[in-house]
């Protein structure tokens, strides 16, 4: 048998050091539960990194974030959600979960998210119909931020909230300020792949405490306050354990450090990859500050991203194509959508090349050397 050459993973943790001592600490003090000093430091860690005024609720998941949020929102069974279609199942598997409808809107060819002139296309005709949507849920895909100034001023102009699904731009900001800072509510995620991750967990964030706290408060089986166990409310089993929360406190200590090698990766690739002028970069705008979580490249077509993303699996190399939009996905294609051909192009001719912040100048280079192999 040939030996397989070491593989290299699309996105794979990355620990900083300090993480077991917290979980250790955790241990020690017998904190294993979904609260505890591990779960307030992380809140309070990822607070200070978006600034101090926005408040936090460590949550089990991401999706469980955005679950929460629309709620919080006021979406409710029958109400009608807008939403970016090209982005993770996630973003809008929530607005399911809570018997609403999700209307899908395209991107646009600048940062890949939420088009403002399809959101304001789609608005209008909703409310032409009688059927006002009730939220927004924008992506900052792949960790560049989505156009804020524009999508802010349209969700303004027809008084509809907006449920900021900052799950992949953790790290990312606009004009300045931290992504997750922008919608009325902003979600984070800790999976295994993001850009710090606590295993599995997220985060819902809001300048308004009255998010986090009834955040909090459903998060954990929503009981009121009595001697026994009380209920009014509906309630979920959301919290974020203690133990996590540990890995999570390590991991905010290097965030800066997992954005600045993971943008190296993004000028890596540019760099070596300019001279084939076939492959495009997504550029960040003026102003857009993107933490690069993932690495991704445009081809001319689909034959050629196929050709490239085979290459590098026959060496070992994870690749993947670039979201498929939700409004293909089997499960959503028979709701509405407002679109432009953008994100099917972008599926069609998309990848997404390796971009931890563990890889190592020899990963990146067995990544280049096997795709400029191609256009020799
Ligand atoms: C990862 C992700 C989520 C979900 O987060 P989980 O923590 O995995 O539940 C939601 N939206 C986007 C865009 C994501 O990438």
């Amino acid at each position: 048998m040939v030996d397989k050459k070491e593989k290299i993973w699309l996105s794979s943790p990355h620990m900083g050091g300090s993480e077991q001592d917290y979980v250790n600490e955790a241990f020690e003090t017998n904190w294993i539960a979904p609260l505890g000093p591990n779960v307030n430091a992380f809140e309070f860690a990822i607070s200070n990194s978006l600034g101090n005024k926005i408040n936090v609720a460590a949550l089990s998941s991401g999706t469980a974030a955005l679950h929460l949020g629309l709620q919080l929102l006021g979406v409710t069974r029958g109400d009608e959600v807008l939403c970016q279609s090209f982005t993770f199942s996630a973003s809008a598997n929530p607005i399911m979960y809570l018997g609403a409808i999700p209307v899908f809107v395209d991107s646009e060819p600048d940062t890949w998210n939420m088009s403002p002139s399809l959101l304001r296309k789609a608005i209008e005709s909703r409310i032409a119909e009688k059927k006002k949507p009730k939220a927004i849920v924008a992506v900052h895909l792949y960790g560049m931020p989505y156009k804020v100034k524009e999508i802010q001023a349209i969700a303004n102009e027809f008084d509809i909230p907006i449920l900021e699904d900052s799950a992949e731009a953790l790290g990312s900001s606009y004009m300045g300020k931290a992504c997750g800072t922008f919608g009325d509510i902003g979600v984070l995620s800790f999976n295994g792949n993001k850009i710090i991750t606590t295993s599995g967990g997220g985060a819902l964030v809001s300048e308004n405490k009255n998010y986090t706290d009834r955040a909090i408060f459903l998060a954990t089986q929503a009981r009121d306050e009595a001697p026994h166990y009380q209920h009014s409310n509906v309630g979920y089993n959301y919290r974020m354990s203690n133990v996590l929360a540990g890995i999570g406190r390590g991991q905010m200590e290097v965030l800066q450090d997992r954005v600045d090698a993971r943008r190296q990766n993004h000028e890596y690739y540019e760099h070596e990859l300019s001279t084939i002028k076939e492959i495009e970069f997504l550029k960040e705008p003026e102003g857009y500050f993107s933490n690069r979580w993932l690495s991704c490249i445009l081809t001319p077509s689909y034959e050629k991203r196929e050709s490239i993303r085979l290459a590098l699996l026959d060496e070992n190399i994870e690749s993947r194509p670039l979201w498929k939009p939700l409004h293909m996905q089997p499960v959503f294609t028979h709701y509405k959508k407002f679109l432009d051909g953008t994100s099917e192009s972008l599926f069609d001719r998309g990848l997404c090349l390796p971009s931890g912040s563990n890889l190592s100048q020899n990963d990146l280079q067995r990544v280049t050397d096997c795709i400029k192999k191609i256009w020799l």
